[in-house]
């Protein structure tokens, strides 16, 4: 049984039969019929959907996990560093043009260090890490700053860098 995927778009349990995935989040060879979970990779690391590595979903199939999410969460909402403005969103598809046009011209996101086509909006971010962060089978709490403003007696689940080294150049 795969658990529920938590989405963006409110769809809830994702059913092989009507989920879309992109060609990147399924492993060569997986049957489509039969989704299961290591075949979900991140489309930010590629890491495989595991218990600890919770997956969230955007439009058309895309995901990030949560490993990805702490440090997409702590750059863009937390540091504020410097980020690229002129990306298209993975999760929501909206590019420079559409964040203008709903008036979030400039807003910042962020890009995988590891797959640089892989970018995510601040707004997808932080609704990813809010649907996160209420569900209480992900175990992923939302990255506090270190400066510790007390907003939460969680610690940060995986802030570190525990990445699987794995490259496919
Ligand atoms: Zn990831
Ligand atoms: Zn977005």
């Amino acid at each position: 049984m795969l658990p529920a995927r938590h989405a963006l778009s409110r769809r809830g349990t994702i059913r092989a039969e009507t989920a879309v995935y992109s060609p990147a989040m399924i492993r060569p060879g997986a049957d489509p019929d039969d989704v299961r979970m290591a075949d979900v990779l991140c489309d930010f690391c590629r890491g495989p959907w595991t218990l600890d590595r919770p997956m969230v979903e955007g439009h058309r199939g895309a995901v990030i996990c949560g490993h990805c999410l702490t440090v997409a969460y702590t750059t863009l909402v937390l540091e504020r560093a410097a980020s690229p403005v002129d990306f298209d969103c993975l999760l929501c598809r909206e590019g420079p043009r559409d964040r203008a046009a709903l008036e979030r011209a400039g807003e910042p996101g962020w890009t995988s260090p590891a797959h640089a086509e892989a970018s995510v909006c601040r707004r997808c971010v932080k609704r990813a890490a809010g649907a996160l962060h209420k569900d209480p089978d992900a175990a992923w709490c939302k990255p506090v700053s270190p400066g510790g403003r007390g907003d939460g007696p969680m610690q940060p689940t995986a802030a570190s860098a525990d990445e699987d080294g794995e490259s496919d150049g």
